[in-house]
């Protein structure tokens, strides 16, 4: 049997599993269908780290999203995702024992995320599980950046639109941040 979810990707509110799908809100450990959940995480001034969203997504809708964007933006997102080896050095991670690595660094930099001050955790998942061969992964916020400056304005403000709908969190100081911060779906 594959490993159980990563405590890092449980709700910073319940401190249990996320188990609604953002958009459609299927209980997503009961619907036995793969899911995706992403955390965006910021480092402060004073060492703390914050959690600035949290979301669930079940694929079915993280595919309802994907069609939405634009065919140049899927494109540059492919080619820029190839470009840093994010699957080869994802798949690379799950040869390795991987349970005591994958939330200490960035998996495309290599970067200790003790130095990174923003970072998401991108975890794919079906029941409570991790799907086996896909590790949990970091990703620092400078590659989300570049990614970013990369799409077109029109998904970006679809992105931005997203972000505004379903991950607002309720703290204003949360949401400050947050209007700086990106997202990725895997
Ligand atoms: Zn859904």
């Amino acid at each position: 049997m594959s490993d159980p979810i990563p405590e890092s990707f449980y709700s910073d509110r319940s401190g249990k599993p996320i188990r609604k799908c953002v958009m459609c809100e299927k209980d997503l450990i009961a619907s036995g269908e793969p899911y995706a959940i992403e955390k965006a995480m910021k480092r402060t001034a004073e060492g703390d780290v914050l959690t600035l969203f949290e979301m669930a997504i079940c694929i079915p809708c993280g595919q309802k999203m994907n069609q939405r964007m634009s065919e140049h933006s899927k494109r540059v997102i492919e080619e820029y995702f190839e470009s840093i080896h994010l699957n080869e050095k994802r798949v690379g991670l799950g040869q390795e024992d991987w349970q005591d690595k994958w939330d200490k660094v960035c998996v495309v930099t290599g970067e200790p995320l003790s130095e990174v001050t923003e970072f998401n955790l991108i975890g794919n998942f079906i029941g409570d599980r991790v799907i086996a061969g896909i590790p949990p992964v970091a990703i620092s916020g400078e590659i989300m950046e570049q990614l970013q400056e990369k799409i077109s304005p029109e998904t970006r403000q679809e992105m931005d639109d997203f972000r505004d709908t379903y991950l607002g969190p309720d703290d204003p100081q949360l949401k400050a941040l947050l209007s700086e911060t990106q997202f990725v779906l895997l």
